[in-house]
């Protein structure tokens, strides 16, 4: 009998699930229904009750941990967690996000429990009556396996856009308060430390990714580099708009001794083969010529769009819906000045 779990966490408020959480109640919904078997989705809050709230229209039993302890992620507190969540609920499958805290500690709770854990799964499905597979890509997102497996239990972690995030009608929730046998805790989370929000340019949420290329420091017209007006317009726009900033590989490659050209670039921006593959609604790509390298990398890019002046580039080829064959210095100059001028009316 095949019983399956969606292990939820709430954010840093301690009490609102995270987007993650909700898009894995959607996979764990859909898969249910498809199975016919009841649905159990297991809460690890601070304080709980918003969360049961939300998901109580699920129809799901609800299982929850929750107390002060819980409202940082700690790896020693989360996975006493997620084990007691995992043997309440006896499940057999366990899906979860992939978020840092459930990461970190799902592979060690499936160890305890004697299971397996597959990760970076994008999609889940079912062959014939009851066997469910799922599905990952390997090699810089070029394979794309099915897995199926007879261990147990076996966890999912879930990457995140693989399904809408649920949202439901708020109702009265039953919720099960599981307690969880706590070692002494070693470890004292004493507050976060994160980078203000101007200079973390990169923003997985974002509807849009903005990619600069190495033309953005290549000799242009007048034969002079503009690397400093090149910087000012790249953090310009994606202040204006929110957007993440990803870089071709030559650009971030240009630094000499650490010290990169545009400092705010590091190669944790780099899209492509030997970088990242984000997931936007939109990419817009600027002086990059859009080889398939870094193409590669904009495979969940849904509306591609690119500014180049080469009309012979990459993008041209088939690699983007628009392509303007333009100067980004005054593509993006004009840009930046129409988006403060709709912030300030
Ligand atoms: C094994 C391997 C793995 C790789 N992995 C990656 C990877 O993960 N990611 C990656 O990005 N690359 C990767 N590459 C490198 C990739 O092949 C390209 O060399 C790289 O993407 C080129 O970067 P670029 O387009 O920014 O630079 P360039 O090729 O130098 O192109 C710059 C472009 O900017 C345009 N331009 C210049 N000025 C302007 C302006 N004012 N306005 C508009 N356009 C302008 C030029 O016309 C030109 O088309 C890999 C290569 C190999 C061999």
């Amino acid at each position: 009998m095949k019983s399956i779990l969606v292990l939820t966490h709430a954010d840093e408020t301690g009490s609102t699930l995270t987007r993650a959480s909700l898009e894995a109640v959607t996979s764990g919904l859909e898969i249910t229904t498809r199975l016919s078997i009841p649905l159990t989705i297991g809460i690890v809050a601070a304080d709980a009750s918003a969360a049961a709230t939300a998901l109580a229209s699920t129809g799901a039993r609800l299982l929850a941990v929750s107390g002060e302890v819980f409202a940082q992620a700690r790896y020693s507190s989360d996975a006493a967690a997620v084990e007691a969540l995992c043997r309440t609920a006896e499940a057999t499958i366990v899906l979860a996000p992939s978020s840092s805290r459930f990461a970190r500690v799902a592979a060690g709770v499936a160890h305890r429990l004697g299971g397996f854990i597959d990760t970076h799964i994008t999609a889940l499905a079912l062959r014939g009556a009851d066997t469910v597979e799922a599905t990952r890509w390997f090699y810089r997102q070029r394979v794309e396996a099915v897995l199926s497996r007879d261990a147990r239990p076996w966890f999912l972690l879930l990457d995140a856009g693989a399904d809408m995030a649920f949202a439901g009608y708020a109702s009265t929730p039953q919720v099960e308060q599981i307690s969880v046998d706590l070692l002494a805790l070693r470890t004292t989370v004493s507050g976060f430390r994160a980078p203000s929000q101007g200079a973390q340019t990169i923003r997985p949420d974002a509807r849009m990714l903005l990619v600069a290329g190495a033309g953005w420091t290549k000799k242009q017209a007048d034969g002079q580099i503009h690397v400093a007006e090149a910087g000012e317009l790249i953090l310009g726009f994606i202040n204006a708009t929110g957007a993440s900033l990803g870089s071709s590989k030559s650009l971030v490659d240009q630094g000499g001794d650490g010290q990169p050209v545009l400092p705010f670039l590091s190669h944790l921006n780099q899209i492509g083969q030997t970088g990242s593959t984000p997931r936007h609604a939109k990419g817009l790509s600027t002086c990059c010529h859009g080889e398939e390298p870094h193409v590669v990398g904009w495979r969940f890019i849904a509306d591609r769009r690119a500014i180049s002046l080469d009309p012979n580039c990459g993008w041209t080829r088939g690699k983007a819906d628009v392509v303007y064959i333009a100067d980004a210095f005054q593509v993006i100059s004009k840009v930046n000045a129409l988006l403060g001028e709709s912030k300030a009316s």
